[in-house]
């Protein structure tokens, strides 16, 4: 039985908190709001604990876990080097939606690192987030709380429809905020590496410390072992459309639907009357994208759609992550 309880985004009730973090210290599973997804979280000086949190995502074992901080201190507990850059950053940056990946101290386990000699670590904003570490007094693994493969999950009933049963505890705390997740930086290389775009710029990170690349594809592969895996995806196929005219993207929506039921995201108004078409109708801002996504795929993939098509965005800034998750999610991108 997975224990669900509600609690106020911005004031969390302290002895609610104190529930979960207890679970928490007991080597159990909690899955918590933070302000990028709902995270499943477990003690990450726990061993058991961790294999726990992989057991219940059908998470491969060589997909690494990023660890969660309250404080500056916590930090040091998990990594073994925190350089001037890494310091800078965190001044800058933390708490927010970026994970630094540094050298990991021997104590902690390595299956948290997939046997990496790294460790990423993010300290996260939201306020439940962070009194829950807080009151667990350790430093928390939380992946995605999503079973591996599924899209992230930005609301509690996400977290139950993937994970129900197979968890102690859920918080609920409404929808997250940015609803994608965090930019991931190598900073033990140099100059530091985005090994995962996300809601933390490029432009952000290099006003803080100077020069930063963006890891190549096939490198990507050997730093970052989670991008390897299929992510983020619905069941179903997913099509992107990019830089389409309303015409093309109507014109590809009605031959799709010669073969089975089609839903559509984007932010072109679709006029198609079919009993076989649905679709979800976002704003052209990429707040309102980063927001909505992964629960529009979720909603489109729970009605039986058999193909979904979405409309990509700008992908400056922000635009970034949330079209790498699309890419992710996708099986084709259709670009006439
Ligand atoms: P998730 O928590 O499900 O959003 O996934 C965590 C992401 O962080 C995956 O893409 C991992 O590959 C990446 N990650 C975690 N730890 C490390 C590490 N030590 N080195 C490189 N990438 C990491
Ligand atoms: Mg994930």
């Amino acid at each position: 039985m997975t224990v669900v309880l509600k609690l106020d985004a911005e004031h969390p009730q302290a002895e609610v908190i104190d529930q979960a973090a207890s679970v928490i210290r007991a080597g159990g599973l909690v899955a918590f709001p933070t302000e990028t997804v709902y995270g499943l979280g477990g003690d990450a000086m726990n061993a058991r604990a961790i294999q726990k949190i992989f057991e219940a995502k059908g998470r491969p074992a060589d997909n690494p876990l990023i660890v969660h901080v309250c404080d500056r201190a916590m930090l040091d507990l998990v990594a073994a080097e925190v350089g001037a850059k890494a310091e800078a950053l965190i001044a800058a940056l933390w708490p927010g939606p970026l994970t630094l990946v540094l050298r990991r101290r021997s104590e902690v386990t390595e299956a948290i690192s997939a046997g990496l000699s790294t460790v990423a670590v993010r300290m996260p904003r939201s306020p439940i987030a962070l009194e829950l570490i807080r009151q667990a007094r350790t430093p928390v693994a939380a992946p995605s709380a999503n079973l591996s493969g599924r899209p992230s999950p930005t609301t509690a009933a996400h977290v139950a429809q993937d994970l129900d049963g197979r968890i102690e505890m859920i918080l609920d705390g409404g929808a997250a905020q940015i609803g994608v997740e965090s930019t991931v930086l190598d900073v033990t290389s140099e100059p530091p590496v985005i090994l995962r775009p996300g809601w933390v710029t490029r432009q952000q990170l290099e006003e803080a410390i100077g020069r930063v690349d963006v890891v190549a594809t096939e490198e990507e592969l050997k730093r970052s072992p989670g991008t390897r895996h299929r992510h983020y995806s619905p069941r179903v196929r997913v099509l992107i459309v990019e830089a389409n005219s309303p015409a093309s993207i109507d014109r590809l929506c009605w031959s799709l639907l010669k073969v089975g039921s089609v839903g559509f995201i984007g932010h072109t108004r679709v006029d198609i009357e079919h009993p076989q078409f649905s679709a979800i109708v976002l704003e052209n801002s990429v707040e309102h994208y980063a927001r909505s996504i992964y629960s529009a795929l979720r909603e489109l993939d729970e009605e039986g759609a058999s193909v979904i098509v979405v409309e990509g965005i700008n992908e400056e800034g922000e635009g970034a992550a949330v079209m790498d998750r699309l890419r992710r999610a996708a099986s084709s991108i259709v670009d006439e």
